[in-house]
């Protein structure tokens, strides 16, 4: 699958927004929307004049796709998915996006950003319904239990996390940051996606 590998502070400057894709660093001064809020290149600081409608669209859909970290293809492909299904298509197309087991790792406080939850999965650290798993896309289900291996929960990469008393994990999901582990208890619903998802904008872009 190709991902992007350059850096992640210009997808947020090219949104106008933080996207919070590098974890702690993204609460610091050092995030570059905090230093430079402008798009990047030579001609970035002129680059948020007026946009047209399928400009919004556009970066409605670039903007979900970044956060999820997903490409292109991949992203075309919830879409199709989710237009098959019953129900609200913009909806349909969120829970898809954060039913993603990276998605739920990051959710559930394991790990400081979506990139961090995907190296977990893909480096097999994590247990699926006592399984191990190797793949970020997999989709959870209802029921689903899942956590982090049990050789690897002393493992220096979580201190962090088991740290954070604070942290409250969406309600369709019940995750035990302290143990590392945590079960699926329902569907996602449009406002329990955290980022500000235009999910009609991104159905209009791919309805024309
Ligand atoms: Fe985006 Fe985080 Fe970089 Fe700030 S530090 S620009 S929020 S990725």
């Amino acid at each position: 699958m190709s991902r992007y590998t350059e850096s992640k502070c210009k997808l947020c400057r090219r949104e106008g927004e933080k996207l919070f894709l590098k974890g702690t660093r993204c609460e610091g001064e050092k995030c570059a929307i905090t230093r430079r809020n402008y798009a990047p290149g030579q001609l970035g600081k002129n680059k948020f004049g007026k946009q047209t409608e399928y400009g919004r669209h556009l970066r409605a859909k670039q903007k979900a796709r970044r956060i999820y970290g997903i490409s292109e293809k991949q992203f075309a492909d919830y879409y199709a998915k989710a237009d098959k299904q019953h129900g609200v298509t913009g909806t349909a197309l969120l829970q898809l996006l954060e039913t993603r087991l990276d998605n739920v790792i990051y959710r559930s406080g394991f790990a400081s950003s979506r990139n961090q939850a995907r190296q977990i999965v893909n480096h097999g650290l994590v247990r699926l319904n006592g399984r191990r798993v190797d793949i970020p896309s997999i989709t959870v289900k209802i029921g689903d239990k899942f956590e982090i291996r049990e050789k690897d929960k002393g493992s220096a990469l979580f201190e962090e996390a088991k740290k954070n008393k604070k942290f409250k994990s969406p309600k369709w999901l019940n995750a035990e940051v302290g143990n590392l582990k945590g079960e699926v208890l329902g569907m996602p619903e449009k406002d329990d996606a955290e980022s500000n998802i235009d999910t009609q904008l991104i159905v209009e872009y791919y309805s024309k």
